[in-house]
């Protein structure tokens, strides 16, 4: 296969708007086309980032307090999980994504984890060791005084529709070229590649590259090429979603929060002139006419006249996710549902790994195929961390959540995790062997585990095991975040500062 140089993506969504963009970039030499369907919606949703998005803007050297405003985006440094997990005796626990100081007191961390599963009554909140937790109690914007010496990594909550069409406005700026048209044929060379699209009106479209980021629908990949998808429906079980927006909030979180209801979890996203709520569920215990009643009354909206939005997922991957001269991304290549809202984030990797990969070679079946392996496993192991939400919940208020309690279809990797901290074996040590560190890190695993309270019983004050040190008291990490604190502004300062008010 030659080198790319005339690029047909299909869609015209973020997903498609992003990979023009992160191409553009890389290649500023090859001829690229986003063509758009003027009668196709995009899907409007998918508000919450990892801190891969950052990394995204630095690329393209988009500044925040450009983009920021233009999507009335704020910070988001952490999940905060409500209601989960009643068992543990905590109503919620936090994910926050790891910045630079936590380097300091991770160990402490794990230390603590460690003693906890040995029956010592220690400090194993994770909220309490890292620092992007305190950011989210203290609403402050993640983002540092010239002379702070720590990385820290955030990433976003931003309106979706507008996200889209500012990256179209930058992809455009990069020669990009937009085409207004609805795909109604797809013909194919004798040898299976795709040759050329055809649309509607009968403009036929070439090119030696097609990425398919035409959502759900997959017209390229699935449709065409009949690539197999895989579901996760067997052990993620929600396919449903209801929408419904409410005023901004006053003072702007820097966190999503994600609240567990009787047959799934609702978010609540916060923008700068909105608030961003939906809830996700299972359609096989719950009715969509339910769900929605149910969001209303947990948001407060029962009488209220707000216009509610109903969508279906289609949650796992195609069997390849590059296939003959096809690439697909988005929605089109699959989707794990927005527990850790990591769909763009398996966008932006898949564009990046394939940039890096192959810009400069002629790729061979052998690159296909690793690429292939190296794009399945992401979603696989993105998949085991949301799968082990549900696996450790300690609800009991309705048949879904002890199902997904009662769910064995479990990977090997996730089942070897569980083993080894129900063994009270060095979870770091595990993760590293799996090689995990570059989906969900050993702290992040930590704070699924602790946050579920997945621990045995308090052992009796009396025994020797109590004399082991308390790393959180001995460094006295709650004054050291406080003071790390100092360096960072409410959020809803720095927010106006890029509006220029
Ligand atoms: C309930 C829910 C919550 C989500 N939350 C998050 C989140 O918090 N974070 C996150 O990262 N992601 C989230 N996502 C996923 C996120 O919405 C998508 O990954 C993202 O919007 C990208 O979508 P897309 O571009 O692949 O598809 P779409 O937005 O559906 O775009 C498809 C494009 O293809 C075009 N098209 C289709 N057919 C044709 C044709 N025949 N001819 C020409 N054009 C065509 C359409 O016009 C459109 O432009 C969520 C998804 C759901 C369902």
């Amino acid at each position: 296969m030659a080198f790319m140089h005339r690029i047909a993506i299909v869609g015209g969504g973020t997903a498609g708007w992003m990979t023009a963009c992160l191409m553009a970039k890389a290649w500023p030499d090859a001829d690229i086309r986003v063509i758009e369907s003027p009668d196709i919606g995009i899907i409007g949703v998918g508000e919450g980032s990892t801190p891969s998005l950052k990394r995204f803007f630095q690329t393209l050297n988009i500044p925040d307090s450009e983009w920021m405003s233009a999507c009335n985006a704020t910070y988001k440094t952490n999940i905060e999980f409500v209601d989960w997990s009643p068992a543990s005796g905590r109503q919620s626990y936090s994910h926050p994504f790891i910045s630079q100081p936590d380097h300091f007191s991770e160990r402490a961390f794990y230390s603590n984890c460690f003693s906890r599963r040995m029956g010592i009554d220690v400090e194993t909140r994770p909220e309490k060791f890292l620092l992007n937790a305190y950011l989210a109690a203290a609403a402050r914007a993640p983002v540092t005084p010239a002379n702070f010496p720590f990385r820290i990594e955030y990433g976003y909550h931003f309106d979706a529709f507008l996200l889209g069409q500012f990256l179209r406005q930058k992809a455009t700026e990069a020669k990009v070229q937009l085409m207004p048209l609805t795909i109604a044929q797809v013909v194919q060379q004798p040898n299976g590649d795709i040759k050329e699209l055809v649309s509607q009106d009968g403009q036929s479209v070439s090119a030696d590259l097609f990425v398919d980021c035409t959502g759900f629908g997959s017209l390229l990949m699935q449709q065409t090429l009949a690539v197999p998808f895989e579901s996760f429906a067997s052990n993620l079980f929600n396919d449903s979603a209801v929408v419904m927006p409410t005023a901004a909030l006053a003072k702007l979180p820097v966190q999503t929060k994600a609240t567990a209801l009787s047959n799934g979890w609702a978010w609540q996203i916060p923008l700068q002139n909105r608030t961003g709520h939906g809830y996700v569920f299972s359609s096989a215990f719950i009715t969509a006419d339910q769900a929605e009643t149910e969001l209303r009354s947990h948001l407060g909206l029962l009488d209220a006249d707000v216009q509610a939005r109903h969508l279906k997922m289609n949650v796992g991957q195609l069997k390849q996710h590059w296939h003959k001269n096809c690439l697909a991304l988005g929605l089109a290549q699959g989707f794990i549902e927005p527990l850790e809202a990591t769909a763009l984030h398996l966008v932006q990797t898949a564009v990046e790994i394939f940039i890096d990969q192959y810009s400069c070679s002629e790729a061979t079946a052998a690159q296909q195929s690793r690429y292939n392996q190296l794009i399945t496993e992401r979603f696989d192991k993105v998949r085991d961390y949301i799968v082990a939400h549900y696996k450790l919940n300690s609800r009991d208020d309705s048949d879904y959540w002890r199902a997904n309690r009662a769910n064995t279809d479990l990977s090997d990797s996730l089942l070897q995790i569980l083993d080894c901290w129900y063994r009270k074996n060095d979870l770091d040590q595990e993760i590293k062997r799996q090689q995990l560190n570059s989906h969900f890190g050993t702290t992040s695993w930590h704070c699924l585990l602790s946050g579920y309270g997945v621990y045995p019983a308090v052992a009796e004050p009396s025994t020797d095991i109590n004399q082991r040190p308390d790393p959180f008291k001995q460094m006295q990490l709650e004054g050291f975040f406080s003071g790390c604190l100092l360096n960072f502004m409410p959020q809803n300062e720095l927010l106006s500062i890029y509006q220029g008010n």
